[in-house]
């Protein structure tokens, strides 16, 4: 069995022992078996010393258990890692930050406490997965929605803490920002509850965000501040009907007005889905498009088949080209493509709609395409043919892209992503395609076209850029080397990752760099006033205790 760094084996034993007290025998885990379950599939260390790894397992089944391991923690100093479901791929899945530490497991917490039709609330703890919840509200035939991430098995609060994101409307697509209230034990073992759930009774907790007094929800996320137990989220009242239709412009730089119109119907609530951007010219698929195509069996996504065109989309390099722009009207194809959705009443979606076309016709030459129109909740049929997440339903199809198909007929074992925030207009999707056209060529990525961003935020643009992860040490060590590299080059634009897995959490944090990394400073204070001994998720987001730093510098 592996011991946490810098504790004695004695003393972890006796750790293990009382952990055993606290939970029951069966539910502390320390067979090389049972800890490997905790390793993270998607590790870009796989085969390597430096992979992370968890040293035990410990999965208590209620808030006083949580409180009594956490005690016994910071009694012997010992590391502790909570996951909720511990799905997290692609960002760390439920390995620990600081190699070695315990994993707090969360999933035997899986009471879904309440769920209030009335006012479209859900208090839960941290073991219940989308899956859980949605089949509950199906089983009580509640109208309501959850906003789920593409893969179902993960968790609203674990999902949430790492800030993750759905795609139903604006307010409920940030799934840390459409949570109201939260249950949090701290590392000598106190329960806080923040917002109006620090009102002894409050009969609020779900409803009323802020409470009274700073407002301190967001330490929780991305941090190691605490061990969260309970979380309420706002739900989504199951809307009358669906429509969507797409918004097609014939040049390149027409994609400015484009996002400028569509960031004003966004923000004005004319249109309430999540925008789905493409480029029908350049061959690249609208989210919508690209998931339908591995739905219906992962045939290749068709590109214009015209063999002048690739050599005219080499040569522009992602600028604007006159012969392009030409090529585009000439032969009917959309430069860029938008597809809208509306969630509402069936005439207000078509009134929205209208309005919308109204708003895009200020843009020479563009074209509608009138899209999907459902009557809700979908039929059996119709659920077959939607992309889910964007009706609420959970699902797991999102994996077959990193299946082997005729699409991705050699596929990695996993990837890693990064992802960088950028302004939500045209002429930054132009500038970042440049930088990080120009530095994929200087490291050799595969990232060389042109690419789109993903619009989950409101107020701004998210770059999804996969990393493979393959069984290759030395491939994945040249990807690493990369992947720090392009964090490097986006500060220096301006640009910084929204989230990360652990590999990067350190690089990341670095480039928060305003006065001295005044912010960083600040976080390590709290972590140093709230947890002394550091056991608590050492490490996450870059956030250290004290010890370690010390040790490091
Ligand atoms: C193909 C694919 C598609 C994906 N699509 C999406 C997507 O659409 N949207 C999206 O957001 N993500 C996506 N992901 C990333 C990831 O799978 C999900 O975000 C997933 O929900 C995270 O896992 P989880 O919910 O089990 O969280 P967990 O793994 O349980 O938690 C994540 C982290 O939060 C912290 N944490 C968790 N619970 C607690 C707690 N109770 N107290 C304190 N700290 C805690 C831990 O550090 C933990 O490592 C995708 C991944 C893949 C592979």
């Amino acid at each position: 069995m592996k011991v946490p760094p810098g504790i004695s084996a004695n003393d972890f034993a006796e750790a293990i022992k009382q952990f055993e007290e606290a939970v029951g025998k069966e539910w502390v885990f320390t067979s090389d078996e049972d800890v490997a379950m905790y390793r993270d599939a998607y590790s870009p260390f796989m085969g390597e010393p430096d992979e992370l790894v968890a040293s035990a397992a410990v999965a208590p089944d209620g808030v006083e258990q949580v409180q009594k391991v956490v005690r016994i923690a910071n009694h012997y100093k010992v590391p502790i890692y909570p996951v909720s479901t511990g799905k997290n791929l692609g960002y760390g899945g439920s390995a620990p930050v600081l190699s070695g530490s315990v994993v707090l497991d969360l999933k035997r917490m899986n009471r879904i406490l309440e769920v209030n039709e009335r006012n479209a609330f859900a208090l839960v703890e941290p073991g219940v997965s989308y899956f859980d919840l949605y089949r509950y509200i199906q089983e009580k035939g509640l109208k309501l929605w959850v906003d789920v991430p593409d893969p179902g098995w993960g968790s609203p609060i674990g999902n949430a803490l790492d800030r993750g994101g759905g795609y139903l409307m604006p307010q409920y697509r940030n799934h840390f920002d459409s949570h109201c209230g939260m249950e949090v034990v701290l590392a000598n073992g106190e329960i806080l509850r923040t917002g109006m759930g620090a009102l002894p009774g409050a009969q609020t907790w779900q409803q009323y965000k802020s409470g009274f007094g700073p407002w301190i929800d967001g330490m929780f996320s991305q941090s190691n501040f605490g061990v969260v137990t309970k979380m309420g989220f706002w739900l989504m009242p199951e809307p009358d009907a669906y429509l969507s239709g797409t918004v097609v412009v014939p040049r390149h730089d027409d994609l400015i007005p484009l996002v400028n119109i569509l960031n004003y119907l966004e923000n004005t609530r004319v249109t309430n889905g999540m925008p789905d951007l493409g480029s029908p010219l350049l061959g690249i698929p609208m989210l919508s498009e690209f998931v339908a195509r591995f739905d219906q069996g992962s045939t290749p996504f068709e590109r214009p088949q015209d063999p002048e065109l690739p050599a005219m989309i080499a040569k522009a390099g992602g600028e604007a080209s006159p012969e392009l722009d030409e090529y585009a009207q000439r032969k009917r194809i959309g430069y860029w493509n938008c597809k809208l959705s509306f969630y509402g009443a069936a005439k207000a979606n078509a009134a929205n709609w209208a309005f919308a076309k109204e708003k895009f016709s200020a843009i020479p030459g563009v074209k509608f395409e009138e899209g999907e129109s459902y009557k809700l909740p979908l039929t059996p049929e119709q659920r077959e043919k939607v992309h889910k997440p964007q009706f609420g339903i959970p699902s797991l199809s999102m994996f077959s892209i990193g299946a082997r198909s005729a699409m991705n007929p050699e596929p990695a074992s996993g990837h890693m992503w990064f992802s960088p925030i950028i302004p939500r207009t045209g002429e930054a999707i132009f500038e970042a395609n440049r930088v990080f056209a120009q530095a994929a060529k200087e490291f050799r990525l595969p990232f060389l076209n042109f690419n789109l961003p993903s619009t989950y935020w409101e107020r701004s643009f998210i770059f999804i850029f996969a990393f493979p992860v393959l069984r290759d040490v030395e491939a994945n060590k040249k990807n690493r080397e990369s992947f720090k590299r392009l964090i490097k080059v986006a500060a220096d634009h301006g640009w910084g990752e929204y989230r990360t897995p652990p590999a990067f959490q350190d690089a990341i944090m670095n480039t928060y760099s305003f006065n001295n990394h005044a912010l960083l400073h600040f976080h390590e204070t709290v972590k140093d006033a709230i947890d002394p001994n550091g056991i608590l998720s050492a490490g996450r987001y870059g956030i250290w205790p004290k010890h370690v730093r010390e040790a490091k510098s």
